[in-house]
């Protein structure tokens, strides 16, 4: 029988498959994530520098047997590293032509806790001379093996940090220097004879000079560090099994330091912040990775190396591309240049803006590497919502970072840009901004329920404590304004009025830029853009492709006779200029237009009233005849700018007090008047308090509203039937698809519907007659009343559509005020964790969206074709969108800013749940 194999050449991966039995997750099961990807990229035709894996096998081998290697893994380790000596023309342990190597621990899952890295194994006195002679450079030469001699200190001998850094401390002070960088070839060469005596003195015997006893004993110390506290600690809380043991990974170390031949340096494939095909990155010449990352030196643009060294730059284009085309992503790749000889260190997917996002993805589709779902599934719904906020300017951006206006940064709690100046409380906050017009950003410690109306007032936030869900973010994230949270370094002093960081103060009314998108806070003020969907054509021809995937019949597995197709998005809109942002956005249809904001309007109000205070039902249709005009003609603005689309009316739902002066008010201009003894206009004013009294409810939300009052004062909803179907059958005449839908709000029992709509039908039909045209309409209902979900299959026989109203749905389901809760204690709920999430924002799925289901499912039941909506606020969340088609609706209706998010998130959900049937999906 064959010898069992325990070591892997990076160049051996067909092998392991061939072990593995071909599946790609056991082959990281076997060699660890590190050595999988290490393997992949050389199979990739990638110059990695070579090297090995010892598999995670021959861990639990190891560990089974009592820290004992099994049987031939040696063996085969040394004869590994043979074959790395011959392809990279090194010896390990040669003075004259020395291989190093690097020892890291990989497990199947990326594990913090673990055995990180040695590097330089190899090192010791000899070949560190050997060394000198190659590179002249002996203060990296013994900066490195003292390196090693700490780090296999530490981490393979166990050895406390502390020995090495508080030595290393002393010297520094001795020497009268404050940072490594100022220490000589000198320092650390009598450093490295002073952590071998750290060595000696720990352990009793020397700091082994035999690079194979060093290469043996990382090994042994990495399948050791898999049952090392830390570890198993790790293991417990990421339920990782225990069983699944870790890959030891050596790799040839290969040096940007040996002279002008050589180089390091930093690239993404493709510009990271415009997503153009272009490489950006830096590198430097006769450097190590450091010298680029940390900035001492003045590092190039990536693209000069195409002078310096042509050959290697020319690889290197070539090697991205293949790299591009293997990961099917944009790389953020490091390498180093030894001698000429191009080296791959590392490739992972670049992190990218929101806008490069989108362009990688179109692009990457049309140049065939991916395919358009893929290009629709890698954009998140957020980064879309990212694009249409306003942006600092890139430019202006960058500028100021080399400028040093960087002044600190956090969690990117709420996206976009703000400038403004700062203020330290939410009054003076508040009174800036609305006394004095001025731009503001309000920087606390942190907010509490008290400081919102100074939040709502700024254009910008900023806190140096707290979280993604802190009250300041939750807030800030619900208004969409700009917010910066935990910018720990600030110190703000109250009393002062003022923050420092680092000695840098701010003092109130200073000028600040806070990056909500990106955690940054900078000193004075950034230039900002705010692109209109219209100029991002990356984005349209995305939204155009997810639009695709939605309107195919079939991508939803569901019951004979519902939609198959995915989601449509709808907007909701009340005026004409509404709808037509929403058509210019992508809506297909208004799913609701809350008809009751046109009565607010100045000449509108007094009629309004007029009519609530009216003493009999002709003084009340004498109003409503005054009002339908104006309806009609709203109406009528709205149908023609959905030409062709589904309008959905909502006929009044708020109580009737909303329209009237309020009841404390009255009374003090009453009683003021008695006081002074006017007559004048006291009758009217005692009428109306008097009025104002009769209509006040303790629960106005559950009082007299919606249907209720249409059943009460059936004039107010007879007038609006007739301005809709008088509206379709106008713009009818005149070349336009009206497509009206009535629909009735806040339907608790079929009953109520019984007795309103028959009454409504009879008025439609009769406008329809009169007027002599011919359109399509439906009467339909909100569901916003748990009694409405519970009896959707008896309410389904009586309304053609469903509108699930989620924003009543929640408060009526949870027993939530949705006007107080989240002032009250709903956001602590959250940041405590009793909420996984706020129920306003995304869909309770277990709670509010069990009643939605079986609404739909019921709803369907009476009535096959029943058309399902939402028209909560929840219509714009991606994850109650993904909920939305799971359960089978029609479309979703949000505000018009928020279509083109759902619109991506419509198709992400269809893509998702793609031939699940819905019975199955959870
Ligand atoms: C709802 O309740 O979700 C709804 C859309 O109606 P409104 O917000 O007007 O009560
Ligand atoms: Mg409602």
């Amino acid at each position: 029988m064959a010898e069992k194999k325990w070591v892997y050449l990076f160049d051996e991966v067909e092998k392991a498959e061939e072990y593995v039995g071909g599946n790609w997750d056991d082959v990281r099961a076997l060699l660890g994530g590190k050595g999988s990807g290490l393997a992949d990229m050389t199979r990739a035709g990638v110059p990695v520098p070579p090297g090995f894996t010892v598999t995670t096998e021959a861990c639990n081998a190891y560990l089974a047997a009592g820290q004992k290697f099994p049987e031939g893994m040696w063996e085969q380790e040394l004869e590994a590293l043979k074959e790395v000596e011959a392809v990279t023309n090194k010896k390990f342990g040669d003075p004259n032509n020395p291989l190093f190597v690097s020892c890291r621990s990989g497990a199947k899952f990326s594990m913090p806790g673990m055995m990180d890295t040695v590097l330089n194994i190899g090192m010791n006195d000899k070949t560190a001379a050997g060394l000198v002679k190659l590179t002249g450079n002996e203060r990296f030469v013994y900066d490195s093996y003292r390196r090693l001699v700490e780090m296999f200190g530490e981490v393979v001998l166990n050895i406390p940090d502390e020995a090495f850094e508080g030595l290393l401390h002393e010297y520094k002070e001795a020497r009268g220097v404050k940072s490594d960088t100022e220490l000589s070839a000198e320092d650390w060469k009598t450093l490295v004879e002073k952590f071998k005596a750290v060595v000696r003195e720990h352990k009793g015997f020397d700091f082994p000079q035999d690079p194979n006893e060093q290469l043996r004993l990382a090994t042994e110390a990495v399948f050791k560090s898999w049952n090392g506290k830390r570890a198993v600690d790790y293991r417990n809380a990421a339920g990782i099994p225990h069983d699944l043991g870790t890959a030891v990974n050596i790799q040839t170390m290969v040096f940007g330091n040996m002279g002008w031949d050589s180089g390091t340096g930093v690239a993404f494939t493709r510009d990271p912040a415009t997503g153009e095909r272009e490489l950006y990155g830096d590198y430097l010449l006769n450097a190590q990775g450091e010298d680029v990352v940390a900035g001492i030196r003045n590092t190039k643009k990536i693209q000069e190396l195409g002078d310096e060294m042509p050959a290697a730059y020319q690889e290197f284009l070539v090697i991205c591309d293949k790299l591009e085309r293997h990961y099917r992503e944009m790389q953020d790749v490091e390498f180093t240049i030894e001698r000429g000889k191009l080296w791959m260190l590392q490739t992972r997917n670049g992190k990218r803006t929101a806008k490069a996002a989108v362009r990688n993805a179109v692009d990457m589709a049309n140049e065939g590497l991916i395919t358009r779902e893929e290009a629709i599934l890698r954009v998140r719904p957020e980064d879309v919502d990212t694009l249409l906020h306003p942006q600092f300017d890139f430019e202006a951006k960058n500028e100021a970072r080399s400028q040093g206006t960087m002044y600190a940064s956090g969690v990117n709690a709420s996206p976009g840009a703000a400038v403004g100046q700062v203020y330290f409380d939410a009054d003076t906050a508040e009174r800036m901004a609305k006394e004095e017009g001025k731009d503001v950003i309000m920087v606390r410690p942190f907010t509490k329920p008290d400081d919102v109306h100074g939040m709502l007032a700024a254009k910008g936030i900023l806190t140096s404590e707290g979280g993604a869900t802190s009250h300041a973010a939750v807030v800030a994230r619900q208004f969409g304004v700009p917010c910066v949270v935990g910018a720990a370094a600030i110190r703000i002093d109250l009393d002062k009025r003022l923050m420092t960081v680092d000695g840098k103060v701010v003092k109130e009314g200073d000028w600040l830029s806070v990056d909500g998108t990106s955690g940054e806070v900078f000193l004075g003020k950034i230039s900002t853009i705010a692109p209109t969907l219209e100029e991002q054509t990356d984005l349209l021809t995305l939204l155009s492709w997810a639009d695709d995937i939605c309107a195919t019949p079939g991508i939803r597995s569901v019951p004979e006779g519902w939609p198959t197709r995915g989601l449509q998005v709808w907007a909701n809109a009340d005026y004409p200029a509404d709808a037509r942002r929403a058509r210019s956005y992508g809506a297909v249809g208004i799913g609701l237009c809350r008809t009751e904001h046109m009565f607010f309007e100045q000449e509108r109000l007094p009629i309004v009233q007029r009519m609530i205070l009216a003493e009999s039902s002709a003084d009340r249709k004498a109003a409503l005849d005054k009002l339908l005009p104006h309806q009609r003609a709203d109406f009528e603005g709205l149908f023609e700018a959905m030409d062709g689309y589904p309008v959905i009316i909502r006929l009044i739902d708020p109580p009737l007090h909303e329209f009237l002066p309020s009841f404390e008010e009255l009374l003090e201009e009453v009683i003021t008047m008695r006081v002074k003894g006017e007559t004048e206009g006291l009758a009217e004013k005692e009428m109306l308090l008097e009025k104002v009294q009769s209509l006040h409810e303790s629960n106005p939300m559950m009082g007299l509203r919606g249907i209720r009052l249409s059943i009460m004062m059936p004039e107010i909803v007879e007038m609006q039937v007739r301005a809709i179907f008088e509206a379709a059958a106008n713009v009818t005449l005149k070349g336009v698809h009206a497509k009206p839908e009535v629909m009735i709000p806040l339907t608790g029992t079929v009953n109520e519907l019984n007795v309103i709509q028959p009454r409504l039908v009879e008025i439609a039909e009769s406008v329809r007659k009169e007027k002599g045209v011919d359109f399509p309409y439906k009467f339909g209902t909100m569901i916003e009343i748990p009694r409405a979900s519970l009896t959707a299959a008896e309410i389904a026989e009586v309304a053609e559509f469903f509108s699930f109203g989620t924003n009543d749905l929640t408060q009526m389901t949870y027993g939530y005020s949705r006007d107080d809760a989240e002032r009250n204690f709903l956001l602590k709920y959250v940041e405590d964790g009793i909420l996984p999430q706020n129920p306003f924002q995304t869909i309770d799925r277990e709670g509010v969206g069990r009643l939605m289901k079986m609404a739909v499912d019921e709803g369907r039941e009476s009535r096959v074709d029943l058309e399902v909506g939402i028209c909560g606020e929840h219509g714009g969340d991606p994850d109650s969108i993904d909920f939305c088609h799971v359960i089978g609706q029609n479309y979703v209706s949000c505000s018009p800013f928020r279509v083109p998010i759902a619109r991506l998130a419509a198709a992400h959900a269809a893509l998702k749940h793609q031939g699940v049937a819905i019975a199955e999906d959870k």
